[in-house]
């Protein structure tokens, strides 16, 4: 029912950032090669993803918004193990059970496509539609039936900067992937389809190129890849740190930690290095007992993951001669 879902909703959609993370996931799992992203007032008015991945059937797509209707996988032990990014089947009917929202979807095969239209989990119009292959999921007024959750959200400037580190996680884990994103018509970045350096440049700026040194290190059970900032490239804050296991973006002191320790006695006091560090390790090596919507990490033999991932930032400084 409406408000058991209004509930569960409130779980997976915690605030506009939230839905704009499942949406792009789901993009990605859909074999997309190209996302665009439309936010109107930093996405309390709307939100839409639109993909040229694989779309959907009408069955599916209606099937889509029951709540565990997953196409993946479903337990919480696979969660780092399975190669696609969702496994629950919960998003997309918690945002429905709490916005207006639109769907259009159209498999490349399929001539037409299907539009389904609901309001607050509540199927009002579904009818078959001409639209491009691929899926476009627009949640409008997210939060026009919780009163309480629409007054909890905070400043436009707020909502938009996390949807913005959502969105810079998605296109750094997929810089094979185009992004575009527009915020109230303008188009504030724009992501060709490439390699991580360059998708780090477009996403950061021209200056980062001189200033990455590219980390590459490989064990058995482990491997690490990506770059880590030169320390003269510093920054005053923590935001340019990106640390991805098996793709997932993940929080991790420890492994920052690892990080910084690799800069001894190189980095201006009260000052952060900018990383993006790739970290592959075999699932049965990952500690299952996470949130799945949290984004915290633990290992099960978390030294050996330190010394890698300190010896991998070591080894980069002293290849670019720091
Ligand atoms: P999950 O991603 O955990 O499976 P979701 O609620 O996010 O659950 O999505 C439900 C299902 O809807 C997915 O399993 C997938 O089959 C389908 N789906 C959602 N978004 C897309 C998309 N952009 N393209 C194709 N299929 C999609
Ligand atoms: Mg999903």
């Amino acid at each position: 029912d409406s408000l058991a879902n209004q509930i569960a909703a409130g779980e997976v959609v915690q605030r506009p950032a939230s839905a704009i993370k499942e949406l792009l996931e789901n993009s990605i799992d859909a074999g997309a090669t190209d996302i665009k992203v439309i936010i109107k007032e930093a996405g309390k008015t709307l939100m839409q993803v639109m993909d040229n991945g694989k779309g959907m059937s009408e069955t599916d797509a209606r099937m889509s918004l029951e709540r565990h209707a997953t196409s993946k996988i479903s337990k919480t032990e696979d969660l780092f193990s399975i190669r696609t990014m969702g496994f629950r089947g919960e998003a997309l009917a918690s945002m429905a059970a709490v916005s207006q929202m639109e769907v259009r979807t159209r498999q490349p095969q399929s001539e037409l496509g299907t539009l389904l239209y609901i309001e607050g989990s509540e199927l009002k119009k579904q009818e078959p539609v001409a639209c491009e292959p691929g899926t476009s999921i627009s949640i409008k007024n997210l939060f026009y039936n919780v009163p309480a959750r629409r007054n909890f959200l905070k400043s436009n400037g707020v909502e938009m900067k996390h949807i913005t580190e959502e969105f810079q996680r998605v296109a750094l884990a997929n810089p094979e992937v185009g992004f575009s994103l527009y915020q109230n018509d303008l188009e504030t970045y724009n992501l060709p389809a490439g390699k991580l350096s360059q998708r780090i440049v477009n996403l950061f700026g021209k200056n980062y190129k001189e200033q990455l040194a590219s980390c590459q290190e490989e064990t058995a059970e482990i491997s690490i890849l990506g770059y880590i900032g030169k320390p003269e490239f510093a920054k005053k804050t923590r935001g340019e740190q990106f640390f991805f296991v098996n793709k997932r973006f993940v929080r991790s002191n420890y492994l920052n930690h690892a990080v910084m320790n690799a800069f001894e006695g190189l980095l201006p006091e009260g000052s952060y290095p900018f990383y993006v560090l790739f970290i592959d390790i075999d699932p049965v090596h990952v500690d299952v007992n996470v949130h799945p919507t949290k984004t915290e990490i633990k290992f099960d033999d978390e030294r050996t993951v330190y010394a890698i991932v300190r010896a991998a930032a070591r080894q980069a400084l002293a290849t670019h001669n720091i």
